[in-house]
């Protein structure tokens, strides 16, 4: 399966950066698949930024509605007119910063895939259920919970992401990534019966680990924070992912 490294931009930068940014990564790194998500309000500059260029664009949230009174919010269907091709849905901070549940969760995902968007599904266990050996069983209820029937159908990309290694500097040992990527692939084969859904690690993916995590089983590519904002970095962990697939590599 061909990596996709993408990157979450978050609430950074001007617009004059994002587009600078853009035009940075626009080069892309031969077999790999890249993806940007800006700030809401850039969203169509990069993608002007980024015409011709084999690098995808995404919003980093939608709403559940396609339109309606809903001060401050974005629709799926917008992020689809400004020029989008994905949406991040579920991220921890959404869960954190405004109490998405997975029922939340799974409605944006509906509302993405109608708009014709993939979603990028967030997963991922709190410090406190890795410590209680929870990881697995939170994982897999919100695999269940947050997923709707057609997400295989329509290409869904799920992102583990330990809610403790994000920003951090931490991450779980390649064992443990490479046990909830196999606990993953077993929940949604079990759900959809299928292989070929990407799973993406994030937390604290920088080009001295991308190697290492990205060449696990079950590691399809990563969502990448922090690394994303600078160009250099971001297109060395989508180097990092297509070495550790070629032999010799
Ligand atoms: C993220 O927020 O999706 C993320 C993985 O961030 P970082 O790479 O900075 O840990």
């Amino acid at each position: 399966m061909t990596p996709l490294i993408a990157g979450n931009w978050k609430m950074h930068g001007t617009l004059a950066e994002a587009v600078a940014l853009a035009q940075a990564v626009r080069a892309g790194v031969a077999g790999a698949d890249l993806l940007v998500c800006p700030p809401a309000p850039h969203l169509a500059s990069v993608v002007q930024a980024l015409v011709g260029a084999a690098v995808a664009v995404g919003g980093q949230d939608c709403h559940a509605a396609a339109k309606g009174a809903h001060t401050g919010d974005v629709s799926a269907p917008m992020l689809r007119d400004a020029g989008a091709s994905h949406v991040i849905l579920g991220h921890s901070e959404r869960r954190a910063d405004h109490g998405e549940t997975d029922a939340v969760v799974r409605a944006k995902v509906e509302a993405a895939i109608a708009a014709g968007l993939v979603p990028v599904a967030c997963v991922g266990e709190t410090e406190a259920q890795r410590l209680a050996g929870e990881a697995e069983s939170v994982v897999a209820a919100q695999l269940d919970a947050s997923l709707p029937d057609g997400f295989a159908d329509a290409g869904g990309v799920v992102a583990y992401e330990p809610v403790w290694a994000i920003g951090t500097g931490l991450s779980p040992t390649e064992g443990d990534i490479a046990a909830i990527h196999a606990l993953m692939r077993r929940v949604l084969a079990a759900r959809f019966g299928e292989g070929g859904t990407r799973l993406l690690y994030g937390g604290s993916v920088k080009p001295g680990n991308a190697r290492a995590i990205l060449a696990l089983p079950h590691v399809d590519g990563a969502l990448v924070g922090g690394a994303s904002l600078v160009a250099a970095d971001f297109l060395a962990i989508a180097a990092a992912a297509v070495a550790g697939r070629t032999p010799g590599g």
